[in-house]
């Protein structure tokens, strides 16, 4: 089985864009805020979205099973307070919900959580709590930067998110550290902000000591980890002077990195330098990079066709990329899969 940990719902009906566009408004306007009862998506309109995208891909591509999470640039916490964000989290969280029901053997929904810059994060838990136990989620997005780009929130490793990680690890569920839309125009919000917050992510782990706290807090790092792979002697050189244990032991049983990575060399990178444990398949499509690449003809998204052609890697290396590191890091994937005999 291949799995793909890393998909959004991009092609979401335009209904779900235009509520958003009147929910925005009503921040300004109270007149103008929209009820949720107001948003109409059937679920033929559902089917449609998804039978003509990301599952259609799925099969050209030969992949089976996508962990499946609301659009990363329209969570948007940035936008309004807790209340707005609250609103929208549980509505898109529910498309997913829908989407994972319409078509349960190639879709298992994970959760945006409805964060929002200088509020509490144990706010998130009624959401977290709802999504894990009555959609089946079987992981979250954590972004570490509600304000979007500003990075207005203290680090990971601090307390202030430990409502979140207590949760985390009750439920026996990742987080993968996902920011959303930059509203700083210094950022790129795919090119510049996502990377950004990826490599963010991992030195904020390497400094602190977060994992001795949750020894079983499980993290994934998309886009490939960001800069962390390519610059990881400089990494183990900072946790060399840090005084930190060697990087395997202070953040590899706990930090994962998935494969979104768009071109060969990439991937050949990746999976040198990273142990193979921790890596897992994802794609990310229909996302950021919807082209094809000229060089080889192929969507630069269809990164299968890397991990496939990355000549250092074995059988069993590939079977655990695919397979076997994603039922190992969701166990509640794992858990649902062999429910159903798989
Ligand atoms: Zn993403």
């Amino acid at each position: 089985m291949i799995i793909d940990c890393h998909g959004h719902y991009t092609t979401a009906p335009k209904a779900l864009e235009d509520w958003r566009n009147r929910q925005i408004a009503g921040i300004k306007n109270p007149a103008e805020m929209p009820k949720v009862s107001e948003l109409k998506i059937s679920d033929d309109d559902l089917r449609e979205t998804i039978e003509a995208n990301q599952l259609k891909l799925m099969r050209e591509r030969g992949s089976d099973l996508t962990i499946f999470s609301p659009r990363a640039s329209f969570m948007a916490h940035h936008i309004g307070d807790f209340n707005v964000s609250s609103t929208w989290a549980a509505i898109c969280n529910e498309l997913c919900y829908r989407v994972s029901q319409l078509f349960p053997d190639n879709f298992v929904p994970a959760a945006m959580l409805p964060q929002s810059p200088g509020v509490d994060p144990k706010t998130c838990i009624p959401e977290l709590e709802r999504c894990v136990k009555e959609y089946g989620n079987v992981g979250i997005n954590l972004n570490p930067d509600p304000s979007g780009g500003h990075w207005t929130s203290p680090p990971l490793t601090d307390r202030h998110w430990y409502p979140i990680y207590e949760k985390m690890v009750e439920y026996d569920i990742p987080a993968m550290i996902h920011v959303s839309t930059s509203c700083n125009a210094c950022f790129h919000t795919t090119g510049a902000h996502y990377l950004n917050a990826d490599t963010t992510a991992f030195m904020q782990c390497l400094e602190g000591n977060l994992f001795k706290d949750f020894p079983t807090l499980k993290f994934l790092i998309p886009h490939g980890g960001g800069a962390a792979p390519y610059h990881w002697g400089r990494f183990r050189g900072l946790a060399d002077m840090m005084k930190k244990p060697s990087l395997d032991e202070h953040l590899l049983n706990n930090i994962y990195f998935d494969t979104c990575v768009y071109h060969q060399p990439g991937i050949d990178l990746l999976t040198n330098v990273i142990p193979v444990k921790n890596i897992l398949f994802a794609s990310e499509m229909i996302g950021a990079v919807r082209g094809k690449d000229p060089y080889t003809g192929h969507y630069f998204d269809d990164t299968k066709r890397y991990i496939d052609g990355a000549k250092t890697l074995s059988a069993d290396d590939r079977l655990a990329i695919y397979e076997g590191n994603a039922r190992r890091v969701f166990p509640r994937l794992d858990a649902q899969l062999k429910a159903k005999g798989k």
